[in-house]
């Protein structure tokens, strides 16, 4: 069962003297889906990227569940039920489709419960059983973002971190992305995304964040934000 929240307080990340996130605060409740949305630069990535540990940050907390992670290496959030799909996607290029996905699992022994991640993997993106033994640098840039979430599915985290997931994708795809994280929800997943894509953002999620020059400009639940005039107009061009 999935019953870990995740907290963040009082996050800071500095690049030299810009202060790209001013101490940020969110949770992301058990079982839930929460957006960050804001325009170009406003510091989205930076916050995936500092809550993944990923750069130097300040925190005042960070936990997931009883569990503290303020210390814990990026290559070991995995172990504790956190996936990450980067931005970009970043797939290796020159490995298959499988062996991609068997990377992802890299934290976990082979065995039938592995193997049975496999299958669902496959059953949540039958193209990637199709093209299992194909180059992933042969894939379309739909295809590999499908094959970037579903790595980080391979280690059958509690929450997933999504850094722009529709990023260059066409309408349908951005749909059939869409339609993949309201299931994986439904799993009981949670999700953090991040994405320009407002739209998307607001559907799939329950509540946003939405992020101004490093800081959280507003918060609420993503039917009511999707409505709000402001929102509208700056991120919806409305
Ligand atoms: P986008 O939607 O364009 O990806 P974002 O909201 O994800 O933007 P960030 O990429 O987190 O924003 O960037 C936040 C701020 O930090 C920006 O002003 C950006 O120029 C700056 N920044 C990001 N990465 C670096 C870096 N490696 N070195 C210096 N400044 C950086």
């Amino acid at each position: 069962m999935n019953d870990a929240t995740l907290t963040v307080e009082g996050l800071t990340v500095h690049y030299g003297g810009v202060c790209a996130v001013r101490d940020l605060s969110f949770s992301v409740p058990a079982g839930e889906a929460v957006g960050v949305i804001g325009a170009n630069g406003a510091g989205k990535t930076s916050t995936l990227k500092a809550v993944m540990g990923l750069i130097p940050r300040r925190i005042t907390a960070l936990r997931f569940g009883d569990t503290d992670l303020t210390g814990v290496a990026a290559r070991h959030m995995v172990r504790h039920g956190i996936g990450y799909v980067p931005e970009g996607r970043h797939v290796f290029a020159g490995l298959s489709v499988e062996r991609n996905l068997l990377l992802g699992a890299y934290a976990r022994k082979w065995n039938a419960e592995t193997r049975a991640t496999l299958a669902e993997v496959y059953e949540l993106f039958p193209v990637l059983g199709e093209m299992h033994d194909r180059l992933a640098g042969a894939l379309s840039g739909g295809q590999q973002q499908m094959l970037a979430i579903g790595r980080a599915l391979m280690s059958k985290p509690r929450l997933l971190l999504l850094d722009e997931p529709s990023m260059g994708l066409s309408p349908k795809l951005v749909e059939d992305i869409l339609a993949v994280l309201q299931r994986l929800r439904a799993d009981g997943l949670s999700l953090l995304l991040v994405e320009q894509n407002a739209k998307l953002t607001f559907e799939a999620t329950s509540t946003c964040l939405v992020v101004e020059n490093g800081e959280a400009a507003m918060t609420g639940a993503s039917a009511r934000l999707r409505h709000d005039p402001q929102v509208r107009r700056i991120y919806l061009g409305l």
